[in-house]
């Protein structure tokens, strides 16, 4: 144990996970949760036919027996918050996004009518609800298909859920493997539907009336707005109304503007808060929220000098490497899990059989330990253009100059954090853009257009906006970085390594690349960093010898 007491302000999957990380490596967590029971949005709203309740509440019991202090019915205000702040040493804020904004549709007053998230928490609950036989859900996110399902399975041979969107099936927000889940269990779809108004009797819901969608676009930031809208109005009859709207985190205990985040981090911008979950990430799934809390665990350990996991990061042999990489060239096929048949889908027992135990040992030997090495991109490129390297990780300094006239000082403070021991760089004279490397990446990145690229063709580099040039004259050897619209040049002879940029040029220590002497270029008082010295020293060592 250690003296530091950490506070977590929502007990959903984000928070427990990062309650669980820390209490593991010795710190004292308290989670508040405004709910009379910790869980959030798995427990309230995943419907149990996609995750049993019982594997949820034994990992929930897990953590608590483990020390984790979960304090519900505690609802964070402004002025409790800045109390929390002065007793704890951190914050985590792991609220969710799960606040409903006011839907298109005015129900005010109407029976038969759910927003979703309420809807599946009324069933997941047990509580009784009468959906008639003809049931409407309105929306195109996970929530929405969720919702669709679980009235389905609620209804089974006795009724028909429809699932109504502003768009077609291809363009809805929700998983691909949900939405094919749910139009196998037998949910209608209906395209294409701008709603007016719900069609009432006596305050029960009746119908919808509606206009068709003509025509609609996509935003870059993946929003669908409709551009055209028939005048003619339709309409179509249902006995209930379940719509899902926006979604947001709802944090009104501090200012929205304090939560931002830089890229990296999930640090705030006020000392000792993090963020995390859906309050950073909007509507996301239970695998990025519980990494979201580990990395706010990690980052929170950092910070007070704690690394130690609860299981340490494996370091890998030489030869364990070797065998990794052969390993990664040979397909083991997935175990196919059973689905439970589409007749007898008509409760909430899980649709997926879990995996046996053998199963279950099976599917880890088959991981490929990307986290350790991936360089998927590496094995797949038809023109091998990629080069892999190690590197050691650490926090390299990057060197700040401080001059006035002929006399200059180094200082070294900032830091470039080198976290992963394997590398990669793409020689992009050697690739075509096929795409390949895309097509397998793991982390679903653009690795050619991602990575750092290596030109050895001068008119190539010439046409590139960033990425470096390697080439080779009889003694001397020369590295030259393009980035950010700035030309900098590292050049090797038998006897010198300079460094050139439009600032300056120095001298560096051939093996430590440390700066001996330097000229400035710019006014006669001043300071300057040289990131790109210590950006070049890495791929300087990773590609030297390829001329
Ligand atoms: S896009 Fe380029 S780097 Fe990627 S696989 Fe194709 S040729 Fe190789
Ligand atoms: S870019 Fe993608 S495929 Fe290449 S090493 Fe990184 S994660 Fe793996």
């Amino acid at each position: 144990k250690n003296e530091k007491k950490i506070y977590v302000i929502g007990g959903g999957i984000s928070g427990l996970s990062c309650a669980w990380f820390l209490n593991q490596a010795g710190f004292a967590v308290d989670v508040f949760e405004a709910d009379a029971y910790p869980g959030g949005m798995v427990v309230n709203s995943v419907p149990a036919f996609r995750l049993e309740d019982k594997s949820i509440l034994r990992d929930i019991e897990r953590i608590r027996k483990s020390g984790v202090n979960i304090i519900t019915k505690t609802v964070v205000n402004s002025k409790k918050f800045l109390q929390l702040r002065k007793k704890y040493d951190s914050v985590f804020i792991s609220t969710g996004f799960q606040v409903a904004s006011i839907s298109i549709i005015d129900g005010t007053g109407c029976k038969n009518i759910f927003e979703a998230i309420d809807f599946l928490k009324i069933v997941k609950q047990n509580k009784n609800v009468e959906l008639g036989q003809n049931v409407a859900v309105f929306g195109g996110g996970n929530h929405a298909v969720d919702a669709a399902r679980t009235a389905q399975h609620l209804l089974g041979a006795n009724g028909v859920t429809s699932l109504v969107c502003q768009y077609t099936i291809n363009d809805i927000k929700a998983d691909k493997e949900e939405v094919a889940a749910m139009i196998e269990e037998g949910v209608n779809i209906v395209e294409m539907v701008f709603p007016i108004q719900i069609i009432r009797e006596d305050n029960h819901v009746k119908g919808l009336e509606y206009r068709v969608v003509e025509q609609y676009e996509t935003n870059k930031n993946g929003h669908i707005k409709p551009l055209k809208i028939s005048k003619t109005i339709h309409s179509l009859e249902f006995d209930t109304i379940i719509f899902s709207g926006s979604y947001s985190s709802n944090i009104n205990f501090v200012e929205p503007d304090q939560l931002k985040t830089k890229e990296g981090s999930l640090l705030t911008r006020m000392k000792n808060v993090y963020i995390g979950g859906g309050a950073r990430l909007g509507e996301t799934t239970l695998i990025k929220a519980i990494a979201d809390g580990r990395n706010a665990a990690l980052e929170i350990m950092k910070k007070e000098n704690i690394l130690q996991l609860p299981t340490p990061e494996k370091i890998l042999t030489e030869e364990e490497i070797a065998e990794l990489l052969l390993k990664k060239n040979k397909r083991e096929i997935a175990v196919k899990q059973k689905d439970v048949p589409i007749e007898e889908r008509n409760n909430f027992e899980a649709v997926i059989h879990p995996l046996t135990k053998t199963q279950a040992i099976y599917e880890a030997k088959r991981c490929l330990q990307c986290d350790v090495i991936c360089n998927v991109c590496v094995s797949v490129c038809p023109n091998n253009a990629f080069i892999g390297f190690e590197i050691k990780p650490e926090e390299l300094l990057i060197p700040t100059i401080y001059y006035n006239n002929d006399n200059f000082k180094v200082s070294k403070k900032k830091r470039l954090d080198i976290k992963q021991k394997y590398q990669v760089i793409c020689v992009a004279d050697w690739c075509n853009e096929c795409g390949n490397c895309t097509t397998f990446c793991p982390t679903a990145g653009t690795p050619y257009k991602d990575k750092n690229r290596l030109h050895f063709d001068k008119a190539a580099f010439k046409n590139e906006g960033r990425g470096f040039l390697l080439s080779t004259d009889g003694d001397l050897k020369q590295l030259i970085m393009k980035k950010d619209g700035k030309l900098s040049v590292l050049s090797l002879n038998w006897d010198a390594l300079i460094f050139e940029n439009d600032d300056c040029m120095a001298v560096l220590d051939k093996n430590t690349f440390e700066i001996e002497h330097i000229d400035i270029f710019t006014d006669s008082k001043g300071t300057f960093d040289l990131p790109e010295i210590t950006e070049m020293k890495i791929i300087f060592n990773a590609v030297e010898n390829l001329v």
